[in-house]
């Protein structure tokens, strides 16, 4: 396990590719983990070793919160924006975007297939932190930096003494910028994105995949990361311009690689994606049928 000074960075199955995510414990009097998505075993590890006081979710996706239930003896924390809507699983179809795309009958399905953990991880959240305020774990001063637009309540977790931010879902992964909740949206995603940029630290650490930037690399990579809302903006523009109505052009696979979207996640969320695309764009498409423009 990596460590930079008294976090250690705990990795997750596969290169933390979602469904699992890195995890920050920090080695101080408190015991603090953030986020639970790791590789269970070496969580076990942590938890043989130091023990685990605290979590810290930095938001209420399954893939930050995996392994919540895993300590149950530890008090769990989410962004206070979350905090409510999180506890509950009707709470989490609302922002998942459930509701909107397969209606109270298709959430009501939905809740009845998902796993017990899942409930488990969310229910056992005790309470919320505050953000920007100066948390002191054993001397360990932490912030929580709200950055809205992936989730509605996001936190990066910064530490002003080591210079360190977890930039979680700020993943700078070829997938691109995820948005896709009814919580998400595309402006504060931007927004955030450049507030990280101007956060006084020299290492930021990304929940999935690569791991560790260096400031200049974690600039350069924004860069790149915040385009691709650009190019999904001009696609869509295209295929509208084309004749697409919305049946079509959630179909093509914008965000989601064409075969991908075989699979009712993917779809509602490619839905919901294109549709705050349109919306940005200021276009309307016919949802089936008669298409308004015409090559
Ligand atoms: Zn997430």
């Amino acid at each position: 396990m990596n460590r930079i000074g008294p976090i250690i960075i705990v990795e997750g199955p596969k290169n933390s590719k979602v469904p699992f995510s890195r995890s920050l414990f920090i080695d101080c009097q408190e015991k603090v983990l953030i986020d639970s998505g790791a590789d269970p075993n070496a969580l076990r590890e942590i938890e043989r070793e130091y023990g685990v006081e605290l979590i810290v979710n930095t938001h209420y996706h399954p893939d930050h919160t995996t392994y919540n239930h895993r300590f149950p003896n530890a008090a769990k924390w989410i962004n206070p924006i979350e905090f409510r809507t999180s506890r509950t699983i009707k709470g989490v179809a609302q922002v998942y975007g459930i509701y909107q795309e397969w209606g109270p009958d298709g959430a009501e399905q939905w809740e009845k297939s998902i796993p017990a953990e899942w409930v488990k991880n969310l229910e056992e959240i005790s309470d919320f932190y505050e953000y920007e305020k100066i948390y002191n774990f054993g001397g360990i001063k932490v912030q929580f930096l709200h950055t809205p637009g992936h989730t509605k309540g996001l936190s990066c977790p910064y530490f002003p003494d080591l210079g360190v931010v977890y930039a979680g879902d700020y993943d700078m992964t070829s997938f691109g910028p995820w948005y896709n909740g009814t919580d998400g949206d595309i402006e504060e995603f931007i927004r955030s994105g450049n507030q990280l940029l101007t956060v006084d630290a020299d290492t930021f650490i990304t929940g999935h995949q690569k791991g560790i930037f260096t400031k200049q690399e974690f600039k350069q990579a924004m860069g790149n990361y915040l385009s691709i809302i650009d190019k999904r903006d001009e696609l869509i523009e295209k295929h509208v311009r084309q004749g697409m109505n919305f049946d079509e052009l959630t179909s093509v696979g914008i965000f989601y690689p064409k075969h991908a979207l075989a699979k009712p996640y993917f779809k509602m969320w490619e839905r919901i994606g294109v549709r705050k695309h349109l919306e940005r764009l200021g276009l309307t498409v016919p949802e089936t049928g008669v298409k308004i423009f015409t090559k």
